[in-house]
């Protein structure tokens, strides 16, 4: 079968990263065709835009893409594409694996833990009110007197909304993936003693949620006290489910348990797209270097492939990964035990090395 995938060049180091996971994923065999588009702070130079219109037609009518870092323009009024496609594309689940590979240098070498963020709403959902503004001045005397409380007057004030139906749909693709990749588990991580309204009815509708999942065990743990398990016994945890802000934050911290963020890939995930992307950004410094560790975004590659349900060529690019990995001969210079390793590869070479292994 005949797959259309957007694979979208990106900036800084996002080229060659994309071309080598491009080339890794076609060395699967799986009969792709490419539909390869620019976005980005290259063409922003060269053109005045950031993320062409077409590049978001492109991705609907592929359902599928492949997205290489991007940067974030500082002070030219562009918002991130990131957060652009992800609230135009409505990809409302980032979808992080954390998993520990031998050869990547980590304080863990027994990480599998699968995090889930919500991606739309909470802090993240862009309701703000800056301090001294007509605005704010209204919205603190209409909240003292909604709750009676005070909030002084030389505040900042960002919204905090999560609804019904953002944390069911939440909460059901956890589920949903939890079953459908085998894991036994799905813990629901908040603040619900504290934030009863927000975080309090994040925790009900998973409980809600759950029942109707009855082959897969649940619980959920309070944000603070997930962080020190997470970091004293990462094993007990399988598939985690949060809302935005704390999603973010404990997707860098598993991140971080299983060696960081070049072999950290990453999806966000809608009911009509998906967009596959590394955690890492476009490390501007290594630009046209063919330096970078391309590991997260071929991983990345993994996850598209098992999306699309070719899950004989995920495991084959994986197993391939995982083996080059582990030999520690043919990789970047961030994966040598010394940085300035003579031996180290270029990202292209290590992409040939991961070919290789799949013949
Ligand atoms: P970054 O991830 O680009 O780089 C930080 C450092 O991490 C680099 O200097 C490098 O030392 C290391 N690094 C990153 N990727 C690596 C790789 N593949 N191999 C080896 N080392 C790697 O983070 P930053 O400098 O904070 O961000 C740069 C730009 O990227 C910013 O404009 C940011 O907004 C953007 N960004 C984009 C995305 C995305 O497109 N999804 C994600 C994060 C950041």
């Amino acid at each position: 079968m005949t797959h259309h995938i957007t694979l979208i060049l990106g900036d800084g180091i996002g080229p060659e990263v994309a071309r080598a996971a491009r080339r890794c994923v076609d060395a699967t065999g799986e009969d792709i065709k490419w539909d390869e588009v620019e976005a980005g702070a290259d063409l922003l130079e060269r053109t005045g835009v950031l993320l062409p219109d077409a590049v978001v037609e492109t991705i609907r009518r592929d359902k599928v893409a492949i997205k290489a870092p991007i940067t974030t323009p500082v002070g030219t009024g562009f918002r991130s594409v990131n957060v652009h496609l992800r609230k135009v594309l409505d990809l409302y689940a980032c979808l992080r694996p954390c998993k520990s590979y031998k050869g990547v240098r980590s304080r863990y070498d027994n990480i599998d833990l699968v995090v889930v963020r919500e991606n739309t709403e909470d802090l993240y959902a862009g309701v703000e009110f800056e301090k001294g503004s007509d605005d704010v001045a209204e919205l603190i005397r209409t909240i003292e007197k909604l709750s009676g409380s005070t909030i002084r007057k030389d505040s900042g004030i960002s919204i905090k909304p999560i609804s019904v139906t953002g944390t069911r749909r939440i909460v059901r693709f956890a589920f949903e993936y939890a079953r459908a990749n085998g894991r036994r588990k799905v813990t629901a991580v908040h603040k619900a003693n504290i934030m009863k309204f927000s975080d309090g009815l994040f925790l009900e509708v998973a409980r809600e949620v759950a029942k109707k999942y009855t082959d897969i065990e649940f619980e959920d743990r309070i944000v603070d006290n997930m962080c020190m398990q997470l970091v004293q016994k990462p094993e007990l945890y399988d598939v985690l489910v949060l809302p935005n802000l704390y999603g973010d934050i404990v997707s860098d911290l598993c991140a971080g348990l299983a060696g960081g963020l070049g072999v950290a890939p990453g999806a966000n995930i809608g009911d009509n797209c998906a967009v596959f992307e590394a955690t890492h950004g476009s490390a501007p410094k290594y630009k046209g270097m063919n330096k970078v560790n391309p590991t997260a975004l071929i991983l990345s590659g993994v996850l598209m492939l098992r999306h699309i349900n070719e899950t004989g060529a995920a495991d084959r690019l994986e197993r391939a990964v995982a083996g080059v990995v582990a030999e520690g001969k043919y990789v970047t210079y961030d994966m040598k035990p010394n940085r300035d390793d003579p031996t180290a590869v270029g990202t292209s070479e290590m992409a040939d090395a991961i070919i290789a292994r799949m013949k």
